[in-house]
């Protein structure tokens, strides 16, 4: 039996489980701008560059240098921008320093994740905090807010009126238009909340928990997870609780309570004084929605998103709720069948607690499914998987990728032109960094780190990082391979007028969309046979090897999607016009769950995602899901046909924000967007 072959399900089950699930990709993209954007000068407007050189910056200094130069172009053209004329004229200054931003700051921030040059990559981390200086001073700029709001009432295009309500709504919640104690206060409690949420981070990041083991308390455990740990005084193995060995040990310790004290040390990551931060940030956020005048944090940010209150996100998870409570409950008794059978056990004895989910579903899925992921790699080599995506693309939305030569960051980075067939036009290129190297970003992400735009000549450009296995890839890799590819065609084939209003910058509950639609393309056969037009030579996937897959990816769906439940509520809970205690919550909340609160547990304290970005929005994973299940029904019967795909081209990846997300999904369907399809699949 190989256990080192971990099931691709049984994983993502284990990140589901184990705590909240990380994004497949925890990528820095562009959203809607916490403060509004740069600003644009004379020269950019005239000379605009339509396709920019990759920078060749090989050492630290020239990045500093050029950080500089592009922040004080970027002061100048504020400046000039405080003079202009409301309306068409604002407008076109506003994007011009939109532009220069992202072409003076883009690829060279972006740096900082794959660049060789370990000196250079901090050198761009810290213009990154110099851009993100001046934007938090450009969101306090009176002249330019008034410049937009004045551009916001005469201007009578849609496109236009759009990209500068955006912009004024960018600066309305940095507080600029707050009267000036309100937005006295309001500066302080965005420092505030900015220290805080980096202490909560420091505090797990930098604990280096660990936990120890006699190597007997390890049996069932793939010796190379543990072997080469190190040992404390007592001779006994200490392993971490943040790396991969986490979920092996939880999938495959036969020792309950192993598993339990690493379960326990892992749900308490954080500590008590995590839990006071997040009391704390919850109150200041509280404090900073009232300066608005709104009841409630999540009023304040989902009055931004796709789904627009916290009533309407409520409704949603109840229904999700309502969707699965009885999967939910015929997983964990499956789960505690396997237990008691597994223990010579009857089932009324036996108890499923909360570090055995991950080592009997690990156990029902070898035996149930018998998928062994590493099978998958010999038929999906890592040059023909990137050629294979690209070719579906080619099918779906009438583009072609051409190889370009060049050298980029680093060898094997690759440049490819996409090219619009019908026009015969080039319209962006996308980087692509596929094999793993030392400092290197070690998962997989898209920098979407320049939009394109009709408005001025100006071509979109991506950078896809990947770490490629070079004996080729599993299943459950090729479909994060789609799903980051998806975040990449956003921004290759937007094409909405302005950049500001491209690709990606949309709402945070509609970003993911169109890339979580995508994933499960790899699991259509039809789709599959793909491959065999990228590499004739390359064997084709046997089918029962994708069904058990498939099946596989299936198994647990119910439990996976009540604890994001959970998880969602708990953070709409916490966001409400209330400042509940944390814990008391959460001992009430994950109490009501089927597994109930294990005393003396505090999982909120390493709950990160509602500590930082995500607070208020942790629902978004399952909207953006069900708004993906609804785009699906578009190509139910024909995943590659490419009307639908030229239709979902033109309406929802060409449109970019120009459009609320509602209204994106209803150009695409033809009818009003809905959760039905979603509805649908879980309770399938
Ligand atoms: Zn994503």
């Amino acid at each position: 039996m190989q256990r080192t072959n971990v099931m691709s399900a049984a994983l993502a089950l284990a990140a589901a489980l184990a705590l909240a699930a990380a994004p497949a990709d925890a990528a820095p993209r562009r959203h809607v701008p916490a403060h509004p954007k740069p600003i644009p000068v004379k020269p950019v407007v005239e000379n605009p560059v339509a396709d920019l050189p990759f920078p060749a910056f090989e050492r630290g200094p020239q990045v500093a240098s050029a950080c500089t130069t592009g922040l004080e172009g970027a002061m100048l053209r504020v400046k000039e921008l405080e003079k202009r004329k409301a309306g068409a004229d604002w407008l076109k200054g506003w994007e011009a320093l939109y532009d220069w931003e992202e072409d003076q700051s883009g690829a060279l921030i972006f740096l900082q994740n794959v660049h060789p040059n370990a000196e250079l990559r901090a050198e761009a981390e810290k213009c990154e905090q110099r851009w993100s200086d001046f934007q938090a001073g450009l969101g306090q700029n009176a002249l330019v807010w008034q410049g937009a709001r004045q551009s916001v009432a005469l201007l009578k295009d849609p496109v236009d009126r759009r990209a500068a309500e955006l912009a004024l709504e960018a600066f309305e919640d940095a507080g600029v238009a707050l009267p000036k104690d309100r937005q006295v206060k309001a500066k302080a409690i965005a420092d505030k909340l900015a220290t805080l949420g980096q202490q909560f981070n420091r505090n797990i990041r930098d604990a280096h928990v660990r936990v120890a083991f006699a190597d007997a308390e390890l049996k069932g455990v793939p010796e190379a997870v543990w072997k080469d740990q190190p040992r404390d005084a007592d001779g006994k193995v200490t392993l971490p609780i943040d790396g991969p060995a986490y979920a092996t040990v939880m999938q495959t310790a036969e020792d309950a309570g192993a598993r339990e004290r690493l379960w326990r040390a892992k749900t308490n990551e954080g500590g008590p004084d995590n839990l006071k931060l997040l009391a704390q940030i919850e109150q200041l956020r509280l404090d900073q929605a009232r300066l608005f005048g709104l009841s409630s944090y999540a009023d304040f940010v989902l009055r931004r998103r796709m789904v627009e209150t916290p009533a309407q996100a409520a409704r949603f998870l109840d229904e999700v709720h309502a969707a699965v409570a009885e999967d939910d409950r015929r997983d964990v008794l499956e789960l505690r069948q396997a237990k008691a059978r597994h223990l010579g056990q009857t089932l009324e004895a036996t108890r499923l607690q909360r570090w055995d989910t991950m080592f009997y579903s690990e156990r029902l899925l070898r035996e149930r499914f018998a998928v062994d992921e590493e099978a998958f790699r010999a038929y999906f080599p890592p040059q023909e998987s990137l050629r294979f995506v690209m070719r579906v693309a080619e099918k779906m939305f009438g583009v072609r990728y051409d190889r370009v030569d060049g050298k980029w960051w680093a060898p094997e980075v690759q440049a490819w032109a996409v090219t619009d067939v019908a026009g015969n036009r080039k319209i962006a290129t996308l980087y692509v960094d596929p094999y793993p190297r030392d400092g290197k970003y070690n998962h997989a992400a898209v920098w979407n780190y320049r939009n394109g735009a009709s408005a001025v000549p100006r071509q979109a450009q991506s950078a896809l990082v990947v770490n490629f296995d070079r004996r080729g890839l599993t299943l459950r890799e090729l479909e994060t391979l789609m799903h980051e590819f998806g975040h990449t065609l956003r921004n290759s084939l937007s094409a909405t007028r302005y950049a500001s209003d491209a690709g990606e910058n949309v709402a945070q509950d509609f970003a993911e969309a169109p890339s979580q639609m995508l994933e499960d393309w790899v699991y259509d056969k039809k789709v599959l046979k793909v491959f065999q037009e990228v590499c004739p030579a390359c064997k084709p996937v046997p089918d029962d090897l994708v069904d058990k897959a498939r099946a596989a990816r299936e198994f647990g769906k119910g439990m996976q999607v009540e604890r994001q439940h959970l998880y969602a509520a708990y953070d709409l809970a916490l966001h409400g016009p209330g400042a509940p205690d944390p814990m008391e919550t959460w001992e009430k909340m994950e109490g009501a769950s089927s597994l109930g609160y294990v005393p003396g547990t505090t999982f909120p304290s390493g709950f990160a995602h509602i500590a930082g970005g995500y607070g208020a929005g942790y629902y978004g994973y399952l909207w953006s899901q069900a708004v993906a299940s609804d785009m699906r029904t578009a190509f139910v019967g024909d995943r590659l046909d490419p009307k639908a795909g030229a239709r979902f081209r033109a309406t929802v990846l060409g449109e970019g924000a120009q459009k609320a997300p509602q209204q994106v999904v209803k150009d695409f369907l033809g009818r009003e967007a809905g959760s039905q399809a979603f509805f649908d699949y879980l309770k399938k």
